[in-house]
C-alpha cells in the first residue's frame, strides 16, 4: 500500500526525505537504546486533524468552547495511563520528556533549590542538572553515579552524599545504566532527609509494564516519562504522582493545592500553553496497546535480547561496563582497546548497525570520543527478534570491531549480510 499518497503529490522533496529514512531503517540494525517502532494505529492518531485543535486547560476546565470530543480523548488517555501504572494521578500534556521533567522542578522546588542527580557523563539526563541545561542553572546540582569500578550504584556513598547535602529532591532515573534501578532503596533515603523521590522512567516504562524491572510508583513521589522510546508512542512527556504532597505541612505548601494539582499547573499555565491533541491522542492509542500481553512479551523479551548478546559478546572476550545487563542496553567497554567508543560507533554504523558512543564508567577519554558503545534491544525486539538472533548480531559487531583498522573493506559485505537479516522481520510503522 501506497503510505502517504497526498505528500508524495505535493511535497515530494519531504515524501522522499521520509522514504529513504524509512529504507534506511528498514535494512540497518536500529540499536539506538532510546528508540524503538510505533505502530501504524499510534502514527495514524498523531498524523490526524487534531493537530488543529486548541483546548488550553484540562478536561472539563478548558479556555475554548467546542471540546466535547478532544476532552474525552485525553480523559482516555488518563485513564489508561493511570491504570497502566497504577498510579493515583496522571498528565498527559507534556510536549516531551524535558518539558515533562521542567514541570517538576516548578512544582516542587524554588529557583536555587539543591537536586539529586546524575551528571550526563555518569548516565543521568541533561534535565537532571547538568550544567549546560535549566536544570543545572537554575538549581544545585548534588551528582551521583555509579561506583567507577564496580559500574553499580553504591547506596552507601549515595545516603552520605545525601544527608550531607540534605537536597529537596532526588532524581532516579538514567539514559545509559544496564542495571535494575531499586527504587525502595532510594525512598529509603529520601525519607531520611525528607527530599522528594522523583524516578525518570523515560528508558525502562516498557520493562516495568512488563514485570521486568523494579516499579518506582508505590515508592516515589512523581514518576516521569516519555511516551515514546521503548513504550512506542508518539513523541510526548507524561507524568504519574500520588495526589496528595507528604511535605504539604512540612514545608508549609498553600493548602489549596496538593501536588497533582501543583504538577497540572507546573505544565498549563506554568510551562506549556494548548496541548497537543493529535500527539495525546497518539499517546492513548499506545497506552492501549500497552496494556496488552503481546506488549508484555515485547518488554520481558528485550531483556532476554540483552542479556542473549551481553553473553554472546563476553563469550567473544569483549568487555561490558557493570559486566552485563538486567535491563534493555548493555555498553561495550573499550578502554583497554587502542581505538574509541567513536571510532568503534562510526565502524558499526558504515556497517548498518546504529549505535552510539557512550562514557563508561571510569572512562579516561572524553566525551567526544568515550570509550564505549550503547547498544539497545527495544526496536529489534520489536521487529520481532528472539535471542538465537542476538547471537547474529554480535558476530557482526565482533567482525566489525576486530577488523576496525581496515574497515572498509569489509563494510559492504555486512551491509549486504544485514540487510538481508532484516528483511525478514516485519517493522511496526514501516512495513507489515
Ligand atoms: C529521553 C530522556 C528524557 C527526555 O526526553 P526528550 O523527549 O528527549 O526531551 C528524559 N529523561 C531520560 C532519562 C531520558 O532518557
Amino acid at each position: 500500500m501506497e503510505r502517504y499518497p497526498n505528500l508524495k503529490e505535493s511535497d515530494p522533496e519531504i515524501y522522499d526525505l521520509i522514504q529513504h529514512e524509512s529504507e534506511y531503517e528498514s535494512t540497518t540494525l536500529k540499536m539506538i537504546a532510546s528508540e524503538s517502532y510505533a505502530s501504524y494505529s499510534v502514527l495514524e492518531a498523531c498524523g490526524s486533524m487534531l493537530t488543529d485543535k486548541y483546548a488550553e486547560g484540562y478536561p472539563g476546565s478548558r479556555y475554548y468552547e467546542g471540546n466535547e470530543f478532544v476532552d474525552q480523548v485525553e480523559n482516555l488517555a488518563i485513564e489508561r495511563a493511570k491504570l497502566l501504572f497504577g498510579a493515583e494521578h496522571a498528565n498527559v500534556q507534556p510536549y516531551s520528556g524535558s518539558p515533562a521533567n521542567h514541570a517538576v522542578y516548578r512544582a516542587l522546588l524554588k529557583t536555587g533549590d539543591k537536586v539529586m542527580g546524575m551528571p550526563v557523563p555518569s548516565g543521568g539526563h541533561l534535565t537532571h542538572g547538568w550544567r549546560v541545561n535549566f536544570s543545572g542553572i537554575d538549581y544545585e546540582q548534588v551528582p551521583y553515579g555509579p561506583n567507577p569500578v564496580t559500574g553499580r550504584f553504591d547506596m552507601n556513598v549515595i545516603r552520605e552524599t545525601a544527608k550531607r547535602e540534605r537536597p529537596r529532591m532526588i532524581w532516579v532515573g538514567a539514559t545509559a545504566y544496564p542495571h535494575k534501578i531499586e527504587y525502595k532503596d532510594f525512598a529509603e533515603i529520601a525519607n531520611e532527609i525528607d527530599a522528594y523521590l522523583v524516578a525518570d522512567i523515560a528508558h525502562i516504562n516498557a520493562l516495568i509494564i512488563a514485570g521486568v524491572h523494579p516499579d518506582p510508583v508505590p515508592c516515589c513521589d512523581v514518576v516521569t516519562s516519555t511516551s515514546h522510546k521503548m513504550l512506542r508512542g508518539p513523541r510526548a512527556g507524561f507524568l504519574l504522582s500520588t495526589v496528595e504532597d507528604r511535605f504539604q505541612a512540612k514545608y508549609h505548601l498553600d493548602s489549596k493545592f496538593n501536588l497533582a494539582k501543583r504538577l497540572d499547573r507546573a505544565v498549563f499555565p506554568g510551562l506549556q500553553g494548548g496541548p497537543h491533541l493529535h500527539i495525546i491522542a497518539g499517546m492513548a492509542v499506545a497506552f492501549k496497546e500497552a496494556l496488552t500481553d503481546d506488549f508484555k512479551n515485547y518488554g520481558v523479551q528485550i531483556v532476554k535480547n540483552a542479556k542473549a548478546l551481553a553473553d554472546s559478546l563476553l563469550g567473544k572476550g569483549w568487555r561490558l561496563a557493570g559486566g552485563g545487563t538486567d535491563t534493555h542496553l548493555l555498553i561495550l567497554d573499550f578502554r583497554n582497546e587502542k581505538f574509541t567508543g567513536k571510532d568503534a560507533a562510526i565502524a558499526l554504523a558504515k556497517s548498518g548497525i546504529i549505535a552510539n558512543f557512550n562514557m563508561v564508567p571510569g572512562d579516561f577519554r572524553s566525551p567526544f570520543i568515550t570509550s564505549g558503545v550503547r547498544l539497545g534491544t527495544p526496536s529489534l525486539t520489536a521487529m520481532g527478534m528472539k535471542e538465537q538472533d542476538m547471537e547474529l548480531v554480535a558476530n557482526w559487531i565482533d567482525r566489525v570491531c576486530k577488523n576496525i583498522n581496515n574497515i572498509d573493506q569489509h563494510t559492504k559485505n555486512i551491509r549486504q549480510e544485514i540487510s538481508e537479516f532484516c528483511s525478514k522481520f516485519k517493522i511496526p510503522g514501516i512495513r507489515e
